[in-house]
Parts: structure tokens; C-alpha cells; sequence
């Protein structure tokens, strides 16, 4: 299988460019042609000599992705199925107003963006965790549901959530690779503060992350304010307890400038208590963050309830009496299972049902 030209950087693209013999300005015609006009293959590329369109198609894909299917939701939220080069099959989920989650402003269209096929770390409360992990996306699989997205839905695209299937943090080469093309001045150029990572705790890619140069927001998918209560959510956990992860958030915090977000889903009688609310308050207010509270979504196969929305309000008036930031969140795209823990590859084939692993909130 051809290598998909999504996957190249602009320096990577050079580099081909001089070892088949063309000059490095193609580069940046070539980059138009896919990022910008983003046309479906070489031979619309008007201005590049044929003979370099030849060698081009001798070389690459132009897409990393193909289409399957799209599920649109009653307030709009689309949900779209892209089967991989070997078979797989991942989801993004288009969402047209994100209700100030991640700091973003509320009229962007967001896109949701996986990063794995399936997930190894079993966030108890998330679909993907059922099934376990398959295999890192690579640079243009990740990037290339963006440019998918947008081709597919005639908008373009304003902010980015990696938290759609996988683990970003596991895959954090890749995803940097498609971090760079997707922020390139001549691909997309989307800024990096509409860029959100979230991830269920991985302490030292954390901290590699927070030296990276670009403003990239990160969110916790916390979900309990001590180590007991968090592990029965989240078995990373175990590895990276509570304080080690509030440490590496402080080292984060020392070196950028965006506020962190800690993503916290509302579980009746396992973490709705108040006095997680008042733990999690100072937590918060340690390191300057915000709050996302999310009623629990029920997952099928998966046995715990969603708190009464009293409750719900009670945990943020905690929060908020303490100064801290604390959203509501109120989901979209209940209807076609996109909302948070909800996202989950079913895809009909001859086989039967695929259900490969997505995810929710890393
Ligand atoms: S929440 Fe994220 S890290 Fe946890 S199982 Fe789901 S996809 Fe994996």
C-alpha cells in the first residue's frame, strides 16, 4: 500500500521533492492542492507538469481515508466512519456548537478526532475501553480526518478535540506530526489554542508535552479527586496516582500559558459525593484549572447511572463557591451515540458487527 501524501511534513515533502529531481518550490503547490483546495486526486493538480503528477501517483494515496458512512444527529452533530487502509475502521464526530468546553469560543465547529484504533488503558466508564487496543494511527490518519471533515461536510473546521478514540498521549509522535501539518501556515493553519489534547493521565508525555513550543491545550479526564475513588474509574490510575499527576499538571502549568481543563463525569454513589467536590475544588484551585462536569452517559454493557440533575447541580455550586470555573455540560449528539463514552465503531459488514473501541474523554 502506497504511503498517503496527508502524512508528509512540508520538509518531508521537500526531501521527496529533491530525490525525484523537482525543485522544492513544488513543495508548497503541492501542500494547496491538498490541504487548501483540497482536491481528491493528483490529476487536478493544474499546475504541477504531468510528468511530476505521474510520479506522485507512482508514490502516494491522496487520501489516508475512506469514507464509510455518516450518522447525523438531530441538532446536527454528524458522526463519520472511515475505514483504514487495513480494514479498520475510525470515527470523528463533527460538533457545531462546543459549549465552551475547552475554552474555545462557542460558535467553532469542532471537530472530535481519534488517535488509535481502540484504546489499551479501559477507562471504565468509556466504550473504547471494551475492546481493547488495536493500533497506533498514524500522522496522516489523524490529520487526514480533518481534511476528511471538511470535504465531507462543505465547512471548514475551527477547533480540534483529540478525544475521540484512543489515547493521544500513547501515540504522541504521530500525533505531533499531525499536529504540525494541521497547524502549517500552508495546510490548514489552524492556531494551536483551538487545538485541545485530552488524555486519561499519562504522567510523562505530560511533561514532554509541556515543553513543546506550541500553546496546544491540554484537558484531564480526571473523574475522582482521590486515589480511591479515581481508581475505580480509571485504572492508569494504579501507575500514575493522583498526586504524580498533579505534580506533572503544576510542571505543565509553570510553562503554558492556556488553562488546563479537568474533565470530570458525574457517576451516581461512585464520585458524586460533595466531598469529592470539595477535594477537587482545592485541586483545582492549585493549579488554576477549570472544571467540566458530564452527567454520565449511559454505555451499553456497562451498569452505572447518570446522578439526578440536583445532584449534578449541587457538586458545581461546591465548585463554584470555591472560585473554580465548573461547566454543566450539556451533551450533544445523544442520538447518535457521539456524545462523551458514547463513541463506538459499529459498522455492519459480512462479518457481522465491528465494534472496535472509542473513546470518550482522554
Ligand atoms: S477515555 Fe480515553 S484513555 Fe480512557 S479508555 Fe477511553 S479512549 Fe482510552
Amino acid at each position: 500500500m502506497l504511503p498517503a501524501i496527508t502524512g508528509l511534513s512540508a520538509d518531508a515533502l521537500v526531501g521527496w521533492l529533491q530525490s525525484a529531481g523537482q525543485p522544492a518550490f513544488r513543495a508548497q503547490q503541492i501542500f494547496e492542492w491538498v490541504w487548501k483546495k483540497q482536491v481528491r486526486s493528483f490529476d487536478e493538480m493544474a499546475n504541477l507538469p504531468k510528468a511530476l503528477r505521474e510520479q506522485l501517483a507512482q508514490a502516494f494515496r491522496i487520501t489516508s481515508l475512506d469514507h464509510s458512512q455518516t450518522q447525523g444527529a438531530a441538532d446536527t452533530t454528524r458522526k463519520f466512519l472511515f475505514r483504514l487502509h487495513d480494514g479498520r475502521y475510525v470515527e470523528s464526530v463533527l460538533i457545531p456548537a462546543n459549549p465552551a468546553l475547552y475554552g474555545q469560543a462557542s460558535d467553532r465547529l469542532t471537530l472530535c478526532v481519534s488517535s488509535q484504533v481502540g484504546c489499551a488503558y479501559g477507562c471504565k466508564f468509556c466504550a473504547s475501553g471494551l475492546a481493547g487496543f488495536t493500533r497506533h494511527l498514524d500522522a496522516s490518519e489523524i490529520a487526514g480526518q480533518v481534511l476528511a471533515a471538511e470535504q465531507l461536510s462543505g465547512q471548514r473546521v475551527d477547533s480540534l478535540v483529540f478525544m475521540g478514540m484512543g489515547e493521544p498521549l500513547a501515540n504522541l509522535d504521530q500525533l505531533l506530526v499531525a499536529i504540525s501539518l494541521i497547524t502549517h501556515e500552508q495546510s490548514l493553519h489552524l492556531g494551536a489554542r483551538h487545538l485541545t489534547i485530552s488524555t486519561s493521565g499519562l504522567v510523562p508525555q505530560i511533561r514532554q508535552l509541556a515543553e513543546h513550543p506550541q500553546q496546544i491545550r491540554l484537558a484531564i479526564s480526571l473523574h475522582g479527586a482521590t486515589d480511591e475513588v479515581r481508581e475505580q474509574i480509571m485504572p492508569i490510575n494504579r501507575k500514575w496516582p493522583v498526586a504524580e499527576l498533579f505534580a506533572a499538571l503544576e510542571y505543565w502549568n509553570a510553562r503554558k500559558k492556556q488553562k488546563l481543563t479537568l474533565e470530570y463525569i458525574l457517576i451516581e454513589g461512585v464520585n458524586d459525593a460533595l466531598e469529592q467536590a470539595e477535594i477537587l475544588a482545592k485541586r483545582a484551585q492549585k493549579i488554576q484549572a477549570k472544571v467540566n462536569l458530564i452527567p454520565y452517559n449511559k454505555v451499553d454493557g456497562l451498569s452505572w447511572k447518570r446522578p439526578s440533575d440536583n445532584r449534578c447541580k449541587a457538586f458545581r455550586e461546591v465548585l463554584r463557591r470555591s472560585g473554580i470555573t465548573a461547566n454543566l455540560r450539556l451533551e450533544k449528539g445523544h442520538d447518535i451515540d457521539a456524545a462523551c463514552g458514547q463513541l463506538r465503531l459499529k459498522q455492519e459488514t459480512h462479518e457481522g458487527i465491528i465494534a472496535a473501541p472509542a473513546k470518550q474523554s482522554s
